[in-house]
């Protein structure tokens, strides 16, 4: 026999009359209300709202909720957040208690342009922001024991030319924009080292057919 899902299918005695206006349809979505246990949800409709309205215009960080989102199947609460710089968003409230959401994002790709801008790089806001998280990567996988990739780069000896160790701006320059967001750093001779003339972008399916082809001379 079939088995069908009656998850979605509410009950009988959850349906409403057509002159009495149906909770489920004032919450928007029945989804979070079934996951809370339906009719044997513990708070009304008013708890709720009132609930849902007690974090109106409290701020965290660059963040100031402005109002209710929605619930979703698990009952996090999602609310509509305006950022200082005047984005909007749509974010979790715990993310916003436990300090994870502070703002649109827009505060983390000023971190990345105050570091370039440190590197003595400086064009424009998150312009290199991939080329930025590129290089850091680079980095990581040659100089940080902790890396997870350590051992196939600095583990056996890959190592970063000057010009680039030092400053992200002539990692950039050098390398040019990254072509799209398929690309990644490719050395041309693996056992070679990160500087200008081993280096391209390339798409990881051109860098696995190389490594192919290299197995197989
Ligand atoms: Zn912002």
């Amino acid at each position: 026999m079939m088995s069908t899902t009656q998850a979605c299918v509410k009950p009988a005695h959850q349906t409403t009359s057509p002159t009495e206006p149906s909770r489920f349809a004032r919450l928007g979505s029945s989804r979070w209300v079934d996951a809370l246990g339906g009719d044997n949800m513990p708070y009304s409709k008013e708890l709720m709202e009132s609930r849902n309205a007690l974090h109106i215009g409290k701020r965290f960080s660059r963040l100031v909720i402005s109002k209710f989102h929605h619930r979703d199947g698990r009952g996090m609460a999602f609310y509509l957040c305006v950022c200082d710089c005047g984005n909007k968003i749509v974010t979790r409230l715990s993310g916003l208690k436990d300090g994870h959401a502070k703002s649109c994002g827009c505060l983390q790709k000023e971190k990345v342009s105050n570091v370039m801008r440190s590197h003595g790089f400086s064009c424009g806001s998150s312009q290199f922001v991939e080329e930025y998280h590129a290089w850091i990567a680079m980095k990581a996988r040659c100089y940080n024991e902790k890396c997870k990739s350590y051992s196939g780069y600095g583990g056996r000896g890959i190592s970063i030319c000057e010009r680039w160790r030092e400053s992200v701006g002539n990692f950039i320059s050098d390398m040019g924009k990254k072509p799209g967001p398929d690309y990644s750093i490719d050395r041309i001779n693996n056992d070679g080292n990160y500087e200008p003339d081993n280096c391209r972008w390339t798409t990881m399916k051109v860098q696995s057919n190389n490594r192919r082809k290299r197995r197989n001379v």
